[in-house]
């Protein structure tokens, strides 16, 4: 039988919790990079072509607004990662940024970004869902 309190996290789980966040962190970035890439040809597409129809210009403006908002939300991805990484090195990983409890093994595993345990994420959903409470 395990007798380990649930949700108290041991240092093998920790550095493994750790290189997920690091190849989650890579991959994020090789995503980003991608995007902008992709984002600049279509820029120097735009360029060169110097007379475009309007449902044409406005196509491509509305593949550029879908690609931005992608953007935005990997540099999202990336700052979460960035911030679990600096509470692991800090010894704060695992906690719950609201309530100071530990933060569920099963929860991290899943989720390696969590800064919340399940009971303030839930309250912080319905916080933003509800907005009259
Ligand atoms: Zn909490």
């Amino acid at each position: 039988m395990n007798t380990k309190k649930l949700g108290c996290i041991n240092e093998a789980q920790l550095k493994h919790l750790k290189r997920e966040l690091v190849t989650l962190l890579q991959q994020l970035q090789a995503d980003l990079d991608a995007e902008r890439l992709d984002q600049q040809e279509e820029k120097n597409q735009l360029s060169c072509t110097e007379v475009l129809d309007r449902a044409e210009a406005s196509a491509v403006v509305g593949l550029q607004q879908t690609g931005l908002s992608h953007m935005t939300q990997l540099e999202e991805e990336i700052r979460e990662c960035q911030n679990a990484l600096s509470r692991v090195e800090a010894g704060q990983y695992g906690y719950c940024q609201s309530c100071a409890e530990e933060i569920e093994l099963n929860r991290l595993m899943a989720n390696p970004t969590a800064i919340l345990c399940v009971a303030c994420q839930s309250k912080e959903e319905l916080r933003r869902k509800g907005g009259s409470l």
